[in-house]
């Protein structure tokens, strides 16, 4: 049994194969810089002795399909494969699943066709992802294939936290709405809290931060998600490592006016120049957690924004949820940052979110939970694991 999964970027290809029933790590690599002047490659795996190997490599790769020839070539010389033909099925990461795809499927010709129709709402992402399908339909006809699709987890929020206030055709005839993304991340540390309370899953109330590069908010009631931060686009909402999130939109229209700038330049600008990056300059918080300790103003002004709008939107979910039983922090930054955990939470203990400072600093892999004891909320550290939760969905479809 071996199932491979393929997170696919615009210029990057993520896999990681899984082995047995349980599925344990046999190996993950990461493929870089596609179609660039030099790519970087980079395996673990487990040798035929069983012993951890890393392989680094650089060379140009001019496309997806070379990345995916690339990533056999290392499967067959390092003896992870004999062949690809043996792998028991692939499960790809999907991005944009619009409203058709509300779980996973296995792919046929009519669900790439689905997926391609939705390129409109995520240009940069679907088109890597089909390409993966592509060339592995190609490459492996007779493996079975999985989407596994981002927004599918945000399909149960209810139409009036869908829908934006724009004219109702917008809606009908573009598909103007939230979709919300991070779906597999959110889905998979809820439900690990849920079996860490040694609760059922349909009774509690559950608010998840994924706070990485890209970050988001969700609110899980009763084992349904009714609300999340992203959007139409994974724009919306929380301060990224990039992006703005949530902004007045009329600034768009106001620099156009202003300075001239089009389409394209405001794309870059909210997406690429803003956030983290846009306030102090950089976007690792690990780097603005270091220059903010050392007296850096705009650092630490930029750590202060990104916490306090993580925190407006757990005071927004505690309202729409009537409380929470469980919060859950995840991604990057929720899983190693203990002080922008205790920022995201200030003050918050009137509404029974309590966080402990010791048990905050707690450092582990598995799951560790910080509030102190007069906290009515349970508040949970759950490391995220999409590679897995792809793995096991591929698996559950299979079988
Ligand atoms: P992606 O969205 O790219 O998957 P990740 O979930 O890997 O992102 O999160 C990346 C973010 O996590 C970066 O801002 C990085 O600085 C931050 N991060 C990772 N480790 C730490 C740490 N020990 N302390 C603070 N931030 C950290």
């Amino acid at each position: 049994m071996k199932i491979l999964v393929m997170n696919s970027g615009s210029s990057s290809l993520k896999f990681q194969l899984f082995t047995g029933v349980e599925l344990a790590v046999l190996a993950s690599g990461v493929i870089e810089q596609i179609g660039d002047t030099i790519g970087h490659i980079k395996i673990n795996f487990i040798d035929a002795s069983g012993a951890n190997k890393e392989l680094k490599t650089e060379q140009v790769i001019p496309d997806h399909r070379s990345a995916i020839q690339l990533m056999e070539k290392l499967f067959l010389e390092q003896k992870i494969l004999t062949d690809v033909s043996e792998l028991t099925g692939v499960g790809h990461r999907v991005v944009h699943g619009g409203e058709a795809f509300y779980k996973p499927v296995q792919v046929t010709k009519e669900v790439l066709d689905g997926i391609k129709e939705l390129i409109p709402l995520a240009p940069l992402h679907n088109p890597a992802n089909i390409a993966g399908i592509e060339v592995l339909m190609e490459k492996i006809p007779d493996v079975p294939q999985v989407a596994v699709f981002d927004t599918a987890f945000h399909q149960t929020i209810p139409q009036h936290a869908y829908l934006y206030a724009l004219p109702h055709e917008l809606y009908e005839k573009h598909k103007v709405r939230r979709y919300g993304f991070h779906g597999t991340s959110h889905s998979y540390v809820s439900k690990k809290a849920a079996e860490y309370l040694n609760r059922p899953y349909e009774e509690l109330k559950i608010i998840t931060l994924h706070l990485g590069n890209g970050a988001s908010a969700a609110a899980i009631d009763h084992g349904l998600c009714v609300d999340t931060s992203m959007g139409m686009t994974p724009l919306e909402g929380l301060v990224m490592g990039t992006r703005s999130g949530d902004i007045d939109p009329a600034i768009l229209f106001y620099l156009a006016r202003e300075t001239g700038m089009d389409i394209p330049a405001l794309d870059n600008l909210l997406n690429k120049e803003s956030g983290l990056k846009g306030i102090c300059g950089i976007n690792d918080m690990r780097s603005i957690g270091e220059l903010a300790a050392a007296g850096d103003t705009q650092a630490m002004l930029a750590f202060k924004i990104f916490c306090y709008r993580i925190k407006k939107y757990v005071g927004a979910y505690l309202a729409v949820l009537g409380g929470a039983d469980c919060l859950v922090f995840t991604g990057g930054i929720g899983e190693n940052d203990p002080e922008a955990r205790e920022q995201c939470l200030l003050d918050l203990d009137g509404l029974g979110i309590s966080l402990d400072p010791v048990k905050n600093t707690t450092r582990s892999d598995a799951v560790i939970e910080i509030q102190n004891s007069g906290s009515a909320c349970t508040i949970l550290v759950v490391p995220t694991d999409e590679e897995y939760a792809i793995a096991v969905q591929t698996l559950e479809l299979l079988m």
